[in-house]
């Protein structure tokens, strides 16, 4: 009897693997383990979730209209660019699909956000990957990896495990030695929590290219992550073909108008920044007191490295913090298997956070 058979890139792909969530026997573990937000969603987007039961038995705009049009105006962009998806997983997803034929190539960095090598093997693509210079994306790495084959640059600005950056300069010296048939895309997933005056989010760049493609999420300051609502910011002629690929209805009505609350309430918006500023930096510091090494973040998570010696290890570490109830995210999968990458988290947890890690090394 013969079975059903999948495409043969799907036969050897493993699952994405999210951060943990919870802790077995325990009923309050604090999860620091998803870049989730450490301020939660605006009260004005709460306001807007409970509204839209209203309208639960009608069909969502499927163009997300009312988000688009809100996102649009909050940056200042052309809301004809804008694709929206199921959270900007979407987005990438569709990119992939669009774009990746078997056998084309793909380039990431050797710590990249780990979504990007299964979307490549899902369409047949081959994965290539950049070495990094002290855990940070590299031009000239990459530039080194592209071929004729070469169709994308998946480049997570900043990057998430590592939460290091490449300034405007770079991203634009790397859009400029790029052929025109490769698409750079630049997922700004944390980009609203930068402050550093040399971090550009790519949006220009896409203005002015048509091989570049911004990626954006509400699941990150917006703390929306539970909706799934993510989106694109495009050349028109890339925006045509995502809008062709996609399912008419990819955005949920209640993410569409949740999300288009989260945007417009700035000061919100603003609050969240200026909480991740001054964790973030405490964090910092206070781990790197402890005589651990912390790679300097701009984003809403830290990581942190520990050694190879029996009982200092990341994995004691994260036995250490979870029997207190703290959930970090280990990194195996990433390359990293001396870190732990931490979440900024709201006072309290931060403060036990590094009690924890005292109480680790002994300090
Ligand atoms: C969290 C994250 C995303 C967001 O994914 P969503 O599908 O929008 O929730 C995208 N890229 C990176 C690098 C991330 O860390």
């Amino acid at each position: 009897m013969s079975m059903p058979t999948p495409k043969p890139s799907l036969l050897g792909l493993d699952a994405y693997v999210g951060g943990r969530s919870k802790i077995k026997g325990v009923q309050n573990a604090i999860k620091l383990s998803s870049n989730e937000s450490a301020l939660g969603p605006s009260p004005a987007a709460q306001n807007a979730y409970s509204e839209a039961i209203e309208r639960m038995a009608l069909y969502p705009d499927g163009h997300s209209t009312l988000l688009r049009d809100a996102i649009a105006e909050v940056h200042d962009l052309d809301p004809s660019r804008i694709v929206c998806g199921n959270g900007s997983d979407d987005i990438l997803s569709f990119l992939a699909n669009a774009y990746l034929q078997p056998g084309d190539e793909a380039i990431y960095c050797e710590h990249g956000f780990s979504l990007y090598k299964l979307l490549i093997q899902a369409v047949g693509a081959v994965p290539v990957v950049a070495s990094e210079v002290n855990f940070t994306a590299n031009v000239d790495q990459i530039l080194s990896r592209v071929t004729d084959k070469t169709r994308i640059v998946y480049l997570a600005n900043p990057n998430n495990p590592t939460g290091t950056y490449l300034n405007g300069q770079e991203v634009a010296r790397l859009q400029a030695k790029l052929p025109s048939h490769v698409i750079l895309v630049l997922d700004g997933a944390y980009a609203e929590f930068v402050t550093v005056d040399d971090y550009d989010d790519g949006i220009n760049l896409v203005t002015r290219c048509e091989n570049v493609v911004v990626t954006r999420t509400f699941s990150k300051i917006y703390g929306l992550a539970f909706l799934r609502v993510g989106w694109g910011y495009c050349p028109p002629a890339i925006a045509d073909v995502l809008n062709r690929l996609r399912p008419p209805f990819n955005v949920n009505g209640v993410a569409q108008v949740t999300a288009a609350a989260a945007i417009r309430d700035h000061a919100f918006t603003e609050a969240a920044v200026a909480h991740n500023e001054t964790w973030l930096h405490w964090l910092n510091d206070e781990i790197t007191k402890l005589g651990l090494d912390v790679t300097p973040s701009i984003g809403n998570f830290l990581l942190i490295h520990f050694g190879s010696e029996k009982g200092r290890t990341a994995q004691d570490a994260d036995a250490f913090l979870v029997s207190k109830g703290l959930i970090l995210r280990r990194l195996e999968s990433y390359g990293i298997p001396n870190g732990l990458r931490l979440t900024v988290g709201r006072e309290d947890d931060n403060r036990k956070v590094v009690a924890t890690l005292r109480e680790f090394v002994g300090a």
